[in-house]
């Protein structure tokens, strides 16, 4: 009995070959090739800045405290003559996983996600990314 099953298991197995044999391929020859995804992808944190390259972020630290990852953001700041100065502010996207709970808590909109996916490094100190190589300016419609 094991037997027969064993065949009628390999000839199912070799029926969904048959059948995708003369389907188009859903995958693509990456990197040659990539797929094009929704603008919506939540994909590499940004920091969204002003035209002269400054941070909008209050200090609330509202995205560390939604943040599912320990130590995926770092924030310093203080507050000198009623202004928040920033200190540092890092994001650690090797830690990140990219579910957006900091982009949407956030009160200033400091926080975005890009469409960018490629994220691979073999040297973990890439990942660590400050407001220098997150920044991201945008003008704003009309
Ligand atoms: S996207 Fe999620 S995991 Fe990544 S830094 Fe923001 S809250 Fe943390
Ligand atoms: S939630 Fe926004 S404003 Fe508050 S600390 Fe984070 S980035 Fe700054």
């Amino acid at each position: 009995m094991r037997f027969l099953k064993g065949i009628f298991a390999l000839f199912e197995g070799m029926k969904m070959v048959a059948i995708h044999l003369f389907r188009p391929a859903v995958t693509v020859k990456y990197p040659e090739k990539r797929d094009k995804f929704s603008s919506r992808l939540r994909g590499c944190l940004a920091i969204n800045v002003d035209k002269n390259g400054k941070i909008d972020c209050v200090g609330c630290r509202s995205c560390i405290r939604v943040c599912p990852c320990i130590d995926a953001i770092k924030i310093e700041a203080e507050r000198i003559d009623g202004s928040v100065i920033i200190n540092k502010f890092e994001i650690d996207s090797g830690k990140c996983i990219l579910c957006g709970n900091c982009v949407f808590v956030c009160p200033k909109g400091v926080l975005k996600m890009t469409p960018e996916y490629e994220m691979a490094d073999s040297d973990k100190t890439v990942f660590i990314r400050g407001i220098d190589e997150m920044s991201r300016f945008e003008e704003e419609e009309g």
